[in-house]
């Protein structure tokens, strides 16, 4: 039979009286759910890993440039800059979640493979987040993949509570809701603790609440790939925090109920039309014209 679950609350609910932990009772529910067998789903997910990898490996090759031109090769240019200057702002390892978020960012802008985690559009934040995270810490690639069954599971409530679509609830459904999958799947990294893993991916949302969803010309390059850099740093931070104890006072479901609302009350122009905020600046115009004009 069938697993179901809504809310975080009745995940949770399921998971204590499993007795296994959030990740190992994902990996059950999806085999559950797919008629197959747990390893399957594990090899499959693995898939999921490389894929994500060979986008980081492949944005960081070369300088990516997009149709439209907009976006120019970004993670190249730190990675050129931080290499003949050694200067780093805070460490190397910030740098480093940086330029892997902006390489998967800029290979989904100039049509390259990705896996949309949850959407294209936030593509960067669980690569350049979760993973960068792993690898500087040196953890097991079996931990690394149990994590994003984490991201999964926190990312299919977001999906029966509201949605994960910046044409719906703007990008705090998107670049939002990979930030908060992302916190809560990297706490799984160091910790079981399916309370630590909530508060984490509730800090992430709300500190993204009410971020409109307004690409220039409509194309998910810009502000979309800085974004998304933006949502992997708010998930370690957010992380950081909750492995520390420090919890969350509002459920995740209901700051997800909460996006939701602000969602339904955001114009249209804020979701996904190309016709509101930073699309409508008089630069966005002139550049969409130059485009157009090509
Ligand atoms: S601004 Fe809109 S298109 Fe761009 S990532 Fe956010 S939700 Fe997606």
């Amino acid at each position: 039979m069938k697993i179901k679950f809504k809310s975080f609350a009745e995940l949770k609910e399921k998971v204590s009286s499993s007795g296994l932990t959030l990740s190992t009772f994902l990996i059950h529910y999806e085999a559950i759910n797919e008629g197959k067998e747990e390893e399957f789903v594990i090899s499959k997910m693995d898939k999921t890993l490389s894929a994500m990898e060979e986008s980081i490996e492949k944005g960081l090759k070369n300088k990516n440039v997009s149709k439209t031109g907009f976006v120019n090769g970004w993670a190249y240019q730190l990675k050129e800059y931080i290499n003949g200057s050694n200067f780093h702002l805070l460490s190397p390892e910030f740098t480093e979640v940086i330029l892997n978020t902006l390489a998967v960012s800029e290979m989904n802008a100039c049509m390259g493979r990705i896996v949309a985690a949850p959407t294209a559009g936030s593509c960067g934040v669980l690569p350049g987040s979760l993973i960068t995270v792993a690898k500087l810490k040196g953890v097991d690639r079996r931990k690394l993949i149990e994590a994003l069954f984490v991201a999964g599971g926190i990312g299919e409530v977001f999906q029966n509570l509201a949605s994960l679509s910046g044409a719906r609830h703007g990008c705090q459904a998107e670049v939002g809701a990979a930030s908060s999958m992302s916190a809560g799947a990297i706490v799984s990294l160091f910790s079981d603790d399916i309370d630590k893993i909530e508060s984490a991916s509730a800090f992430a949302l709300k500190n993204v609440l009410g971020l409109v969803c307004d690409p220039i010309g409509g194309f998910v390059e810009i502000p979309c790939i800085k974004r998304n850099v933006m949502g992997a740093v708010n998930a370690i931070a957010s992380a950081e925090m909750a492995l520390a104890g420090i919890k969350t006072l509002i459920p995740l479901d209901e700051v997800i109920i909460a996006m939701k609302r602000i969602g339904e009350r955001m114009p249209l122009e804020l979701r996904e039309t190309g016709e509101g905020g930073l699309a409508l600046t008089e630069t966005a115009k002139r550049l969409l014209q130059k485009f157009k004009a090509k």
